[in-house]
């Protein structure tokens, strides 16, 4: 065979995947304008309760004359596009992030500085959050129902807050020496507060001046704090990476990227046969528990609307008939390749920075243990509708099969017997304050989200 041939051969049997940069089918300033409304949706949403509300505001603005949305306890939510035959095509994503919550009880006082006990969100590396500025996200509901919203550390006259790390010249012993894991105690991860008495010679008088100005702000007392749910996060804002600004740091990428794809997709979405849905969910960093994780009953009642929209009868039958007929994307991210750390991936198997949205069979850990195993027949239809339409895609497992793993949203889902499949991008510093993504794989998720909707 002449050189040629076997060149032509190599190139007509072989599969490979693409650097995104290099297609020429998609124009960079449209990436990167992507890019920007992502940059601010990042900003804005850091919490799911500040998500849901953010996407229900906009979907108020931005959709179709039959379109409907549900919300479930302010955390969830679904948006609705009815389509005539049965079934769905579901994009279902987490806008729960790792972080760091308050206790119950968080306020003390401790050598003059005024501190609150932190209970950390998820599968965070704890020496990553100290000494970074962190802003006060949340709720807190008084007695009488009354919910207050604080936001403190985003706008740039406010204050930030700081858990303090143990200065270098004296953490040889309390830190150094020891392995990692145990180096940084969860109950050493406290926020400073406040630093100025309420009046002199008072006990404890610098936990009252927090009271009092928080009394004075909020009209709250200690008690309350009870009932609160606050969220410690990065008060870092999203900016571009890299002098070729490529790719996106930020905070909360983890899943938010999938969230925000999901309903560019929907609004932008021309036609779709099947009923389309996107579905925000909580908890998924915790294990999906609750009810406002993707194990609850929250999907189900989803469902039974609607099939009453669609004037159907609801019945155990029809239910099931719907979701045995329904296909989704667990829309969630993937770890890519660190070029620091290459050993912990096997390179045929990894997912890549810039390479497309990553498809990915199965997560889970060891022998293939917790995982959504999406069949081989539903992976095909999806490889044709993402050819067809020219989506950058790659397939990725979660490192290498001994090394550790993961899950997903998307064993729960299929459990309700659809045809489930994990589709999302990868990041790099996944789960980090501030991860990183690129500007290319964003804008082929977003792609890939909206001809699964049209297909
Ligand atoms: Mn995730
Ligand atoms: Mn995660």
């Amino acid at each position: 065979m002449t050189k040629k041939k076997t060149e032509e051969l190599k190139k007509k049997l072989s599969y490979e995947n693409k650097n995104g940069w290099n297609l020429t089918h998609t124009s960079k300033q449209k990436v990167f304008d992507f890019a920007e409304n992502y940059k601010e949706f990042l900003s804005e949403n850091k919490t799911e309760r500040e998500t849901v509300e953010s996407v229900l505001k906009e979907f108020k603005t931005r959709k179709k004359k039959q379109d409907f949305f549900i919300v479930n306890r302010g955390k969830n939510i679904a948006l609705v596009r009815l389509g005539k035959e049965n079934g769905m095509k579901l994009v279902a994503s987490h806008i729960d992030a790792p972080r760091i919550d308050i206790k119950q009880n968080p306020l003390f006082e401790e050598t003059e500085i005024a501190l609150f006990h932190t209970h950390y969100y998820g599968g965070i590396k704890k020496y990553q959050w100290f000494n970074i500025p962190l802003a006060v996200h949340g709720v807190i509901v008084k007695e009488n129902g009354e919910k207050i919203d604080i936001k403190v550390g985003e706008d740039d006259n406010d204050p930030i807050f700081v858990i303090p790390d143990l200065l270098p010249h004296l953490s040889h012993k309390a830190v150094d020496e020891k392995k990692v894991k145990e180096a940084f105690d969860a109950e050493k991860m406290n926020l400073i507060v406040g630093s100025m008495p309420f009046e002199k010679d008072e006990k404890e008088a610098v936990k009252l001046q927090v009271l009092s100005i928080l009394n004075e702000k909020y009209g709250i007392t200690e008690e309350d704090f009870i009932s609160a749910e606050l969220e410690i996060v990065p008060a870092i804002k999203p900016k571009d990476a890299g002098f070729d600004r490529g790719l996106i740091a930020a905070y909360g990428q983890d899943d938010r990227i999938c969230a925000f794809c999901s309903k560019e997709a929907f609004f932008d979405a021309k036609k779709n046969s099947k009923t389309v849905v996107v579905l925000m969910i909580d908890k998924e960093e915790i294990g999906s528990d609750g009810n406002t994780g993707a194990k609850s009953r929250f999907l189900m009642d989803v469902v039974i609307e609607i099939l009453k929209a669609k004037k159907e009868e609801v019945t155990l039958e029809s239910v099931g008939n719907f979701f045995r007929e329904s296909e989704v994307l667990s829309a969630d991210v993937n770890g890519a390749v660190n070029p620091m750390y290459k050993e912990v991936h096997e390179k045929d198997n990894a997912s890549y920075i810039n390479h497309g949205v990553v498809m990915t069979k199965f997560t889970g850990h060891g022998g293939k243990y917790m995982a959504n195993d999406a069949p081989a027949e539903f992976v095909a239809k999806l490889r044709k509708i993402f050819n067809d339409a020219k989506v950058n895609w790659q397939t990725g497992e979660l490192g290498k099969v001994d090394e550790g793993g993961g899950g997903t949203i998307a064993k729960y889902l299929a459990a309700w017997n659809m045809e489930v499949i994990d589709c999302g991008p990868a990041l790099l510093s996944m789960h980090s304050p501030y991860e990183l993504s690129s500007k290319t794989d964003l804008y082929e998720t977003y792609k890939a989200y909206k001809v699964f909707f049209e297909a």
